[in-house]
């Protein structure tokens, strides 16, 4: 949870408990419906807090997933790499690699070898 978000719910805590204390208030100066519109209020504040939490629960399980689809995609490119890296070990010179491995250049090792 971010440091705007704990802020944003302790505001809504606060709002909660005035509207819990204006409820308990209006209630013993005998005003029923303002004591009801109080209460009903005081819900208010709890319904933006489990949200607050709700969004700050989504945006980590998010992050969470990024980071696990980025493993997931560097690991995927350094196999590529060493797979291509693993084929090009056995390349020796460009004519072998163009001739499809049939033959060597005249300044290759291998074509000294074979010769
Ligand atoms: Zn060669």
């Amino acid at each position: 949870m971010t440091r705007f978000a704990r802020i944003l719910c302790a505001i809504y805590g606060a709002t909660t408990i005035f509207l819990a204390w204006a409820t308990v208030q209006s209630g013993t100066a005998n005003s029923v419906w303002t004591a009801l519109l109080f209460a009903a209020a005081s819900i208010v504040p709890i319904i933006a807090w489990l949200r607050e939490t709700e969004f700050s629960e989504s945006k980590a399980a998010t992050r969470a997933n990024v980071e696990r689809a980025t493993r997931v995609r560097e690991s995927a490119e350094r196999r590529a790499i060493r797979e291509a890296a693993d084929a090009l070990q056995h390349v020796c010179c460009e004519r072998w690699w163009t001739s499809l491995g049939t033959d060597h250049a005249p300044t290759c090792a291998k074509q000294r070898r074979a010769a």
